[in-house]
C-alpha cells in the first residue's frame, strides 16, 4: 500500500458505515404494516417470498435495469397491485407510495459507533466519496456533508463491480485512480473491481473473517474506520 499517493478515500456504505441487515428487516416489516393497511390484496395475493422471486424475474427480464433497485423494488409493486386487483391506472401511484413508506424506514440507518468521528478526522486530510449499489439517502441519514462526492449504481446506469463505476468516481473527483483509496467490505465490488482500474484497497472486514482465498488480496484490512484512520498514520 501506498499512503502517501492518497488523495481521496472512497467508501462503501451498507455494512461499512452501519449494519444494513436489522434496517432491511425493520424497512420489510414496515412495508408489509403499510400494504396491509392500505392495500391488503397486494401481501394477501403476495408473500414477501413471492415478491422477492417477482424482483428477481424482473432483474432478470430487464437486465439493462437490473443495476437499479429502486426501479425493480417499484415496478415489482405495481406489478403486484395490478395482479393483485388494483387498477392498473392507479399502480404506480400505489408503488411510489409504497415505496417511499419503504425508503424512509430503509435510511433510518445508524452509523457504527467509531464512523462519525473517524469520517471527521478523515475528512481533515482526504477528500471523502460515496459509491454505493443501494438506494441510501445520505442527506437523509444525516451524513451527506461528509461527503465531496456520492455516486449510486441507479444514477451511474451500472453497478460495482462494473469498472465503468470506479472511472465514473474517479471522473467526479478529476483524480487518478492510484489517487483514489476505495474502502467496503464486499471482495468482489469493494476490492477486486476498484483494483482493476488501478485503485488501491482496503477491505472493511468487521466480522474478521478470512479473506477468499481465490481472490488477490486488498491492499490493506481494517476490522473498522478506526483501523482506517490508524493506517494512513495520523
Ligand atoms: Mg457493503
Amino acid at each position: 500500500m501506498n499512503p502517501g499517493a492518497v488523495r481521496a478515500i472512497c467508501f462503501d456504505l451498507d455494512n461499512t458505515l452501519w449494519d444494513i441487515e436489522p434496517v432491511l428487516v425493520r424497512a420489510e416489516r414496515i412495508l408489509a404494516d403499510w400494504l396491509h393497511r392500505r392495500y391488503p390484496r397486494i401481501p394477501q395475493r403476495f408473500p414477501h417470498a413471492l415478491m422477492l422471486e417477482m424482483r428477481a424475474a424482473l432483474a432478470r427480464e430487464r437486465p439493462d435495469m437490473a443495476h437499479d433497485f429502486t426501479f425493480l423494488r417499484r415496478e415489482t409493486l405495481a406489478r403486484a397491485a395490478v395482479a393483485a386487483g388494483y387498477a392498473s391506472a392507479d399502480a404506480g401511484r400505489i408503488a411510489h407510495e409504497a415505496f417511499v413508506a419503504w425508503h424512509a424506514a430503509r435510511n433510518r440507518c445508524t452509523p457504527y459507533a467509531e464512523v462519525l468521528p473517524a469520517l471527521a478526522t478523515l475528512g481533515r486530510r482526504f477528500r471523502l466519496a460515496t459509491l454505493s449499489n443501494g438506494n441510501a439517502d445520505l442527506g437523509v441519514i444525516g451524513i451527506a456533508h461528509h461527503f465531496e462526492v456520492s455516486l449510486h449504481a441507479a444514477a451511474l446506469g451500472c453497478a460495482k463491480p462494473d469498472a465503468r463505476a470506479y472511472r465514473a468516481l474517479a471522473r467526479s473527483l478529476t483524480l487518478e485512480p492510484a489517487e483514489i483509496l476505495f474502502v467496503g467490505d464486499e471482495p468482489h465490488a469493494d476490492v477486486i473491481g476498484p483494483r482493476s482500474v488501478g485503485m488501491q484497497t482496503v477491505w472493511m472486514n468487521r466480522d474478521k473473517g478470512a479473506w477468499p482465498a481465490a481472490l488477490t488480496a486488498p491492499d490493506a484490512c481494517v476490522c473498522d474506520l478506526d483501523g482506517l484512520v490508524t493506517l494512513l498514520t495520523f
